[in-house]
């Protein structure tokens, strides 16, 4: 059976990597999305094992311990990473598999995956981001500030990507993933 493909999306907290996720799972079945596991605190509306798997850090750090993750990383003092199992009986049995982590976990999937495509989503402008973290009133203003920092860190790992796609509107970065996507079918 011919396997299936790993796409990795990053792009910095609040760029819309999550909505373009979503619109592109809606397109296609034989997508499938790596639901992360996080050691951070759910937000509002947040459900368990649809958003991320929510963890404790003892449960998360015996997970690394055993060799269950694919990647993971520690952002603003919580643990984020990618359990492996799941992605890879997805990838065996023919399904493109979509990763939606920042560039240290993209880092460690190239290294153990080479094979893997790998997307950043560009907000058009750090101002439009701010507004963008801003908006979501889930979070403070310290809190708002550690993630555009960590944005600009983020966007200078740009270049290390296959494909940079601009998030103008929605509805065209989205586009411009599947586009990217189909285009690796061939
Ligand atoms: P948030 O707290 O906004 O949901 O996510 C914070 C950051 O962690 C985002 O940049 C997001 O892409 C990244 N992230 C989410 N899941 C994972 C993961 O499984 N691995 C890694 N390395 N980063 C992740």
């Amino acid at each position: 059976m011919k396997k299936g493909k790993l796409f990795v999306i990053s792009g910095p907290s609040g760029a819309g990597k999550g909505t373009i996720c979503k619109k592109v799972l809606e397109t296609d079945s034989n997508i499938k999305f790596s639901v992360s596991m996080t050691t951070r605190s759910p937000r509002e509306g947040e459900v368990n094992a649809v958003d991320y798997h929510f963890t404790d850090k003892e449960s998360f750090l015996n997970l690394i311990e055993e060799g269950g993750l694919l990647e993971h990383n520690c952002y603003l003092d919580n643990y984020y990473g990618t359990p492996k199992k799941q992605v890879m009986q997805w990838i065996e049995s023919g399904h493109d598999v979509i990763l939606e982590i920042d560039y240290h976990g993209a880092i460690q999937v190239r290294e153990a995956y080479p094979e893997c495509i790998m997307i950043f989503i560009m907000p058009p402008s750090v101002e439009e981001l701010k507004q963008r973290l801003c908006g979501r009133g889930s979070e403070t203003e310290d809190v708002i500030n550690k993630r555009l920092e960590e944005a600009c860190n983020d966007i200078a790992h740009a270049d290390m990507y296959d494909y940079c796609v601009v998030n103008e509107d929605v509805e065209s970065a989205t586009a411009q993933v599947l586009e990217i996507m189909k285009d690796k079918e061939d």
